[in-house]
């Protein structure tokens, strides 16, 4: 699942086919694009910010009135970008789902299913993404401001303001689903009920990084089909350290995972008044 690890790691590699080169030629396969040539471009470097890739290109003098230019893409549920050699058989996914081809000398980068797809100068890049909460992967990654943006509503409950990327950005069901469970917090406590918000985004912080650089996505220190997550994906199944069955269930949007007895539910609060 595209989470914040997976779309930096998706962004190395993409810096490393294609950052210094120079495009020979792009396919765009969307209409708000299918008449854009990216050919003669040079890619400067390819960047995340939470769950949003930015590669960051400069279009010959000639092409654009401005040079810095960055086409924007988001994965979403589906989303994936593959790198080719020029010409190794591009085994990504069905060519169908081919959204943009951007070739290189060098390489050939395949975008599939991507959603958001936009050119745009980077200058505007601020205006795309300005409203996202500190991004746990990025340079400037602030605890203190994550958690002050969560604590901004405490009524919301932590299991759906995990996911609101104006609060921190990358974590997605996954890992707020694991996180949760290594505090013991259950997914409907409310935000101004969790003891310590800040060791909260701290860890979730560690569960990204430590999953950066390799494609499976383990929270349990195992690397084991079946043996990666506490709950995320293990209905009915028994919970790691106590047995009872995990339990699934929807929250907002977004279906939850969590053991009721290392979870246990938050404490009624009392009527207002
Ligand atoms: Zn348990």
């Amino acid at each position: 699942m595209p989470e914040g690890d997976t779309v930096w790691n998706t962004a190395r590699v993409l810096h490393r086919a294609l950052a210094d080169t120079r495009l020979t030629g792009s396919d765009f396969r969307v209409p708000t694009l299918a008449t854009t040539d990216l050919s003669g471009w040079t890619v400067r470097e390819s960047a995340s910010r939470g769950k949003h890739l930015l590669l960051r290109l400069t279009a010959p003098p000639q092409a654009a009135p401005t040079t810095a230019w960055t086409l924007h893409s988001h994965l979403r549920m589906d989303g994936a970008w593959r790198a080719y050699a020029p010409g190794e058989r591009w085994t990504g996914r069905p060519a169908h789902l081919i959204r943009v081809v951007l070739r290189s000398p060098e390489a050939v980068a395949v975008g599939y299913h991507l959603h958001e797809l936009a050119l745009l100068p980077t200058a505007d890049e601020e205006r795309l993404l300005g409203h996202l909460g500190p991004d746990l992967l990025g340079d400037d990654w602030d605890p203190a401001e994550a958690a002050r943006r969560l604590a901004a509503a405490p009524e919301v409950t932590i299991g759906e303001a995990l996911l609101d990327q104006r609060n921190l950005a990358g974590v997605g069901n996954l890992y707020k689903c694991e996180l949760l469970f290594l505090r013991g917090l259950s997914p409907w406590t409310p935000v101004g009920a969790v003891p310590d918000l800040a060791g909260t985004v701290t860890l979730a912080q560690r569960l990204l990084a430590a999953n950066r650089g390799r494609w499976t996505q383990s929270t349990t220190g195992s690397l084991r089909r079946g043996q990666t997550s506490y709950v995320y994906g293990r209905r009915a199944q028994p919970c790691r350290r106590c047995g009872t069955a995990i339990a699934k269930e929807e929250l907002g949007e977004r279906v939850t995972y969590w053991c009721p007895t290392c979870q246990p539910p938050p404490a009624p609060t009392p009527a207002a008044g």
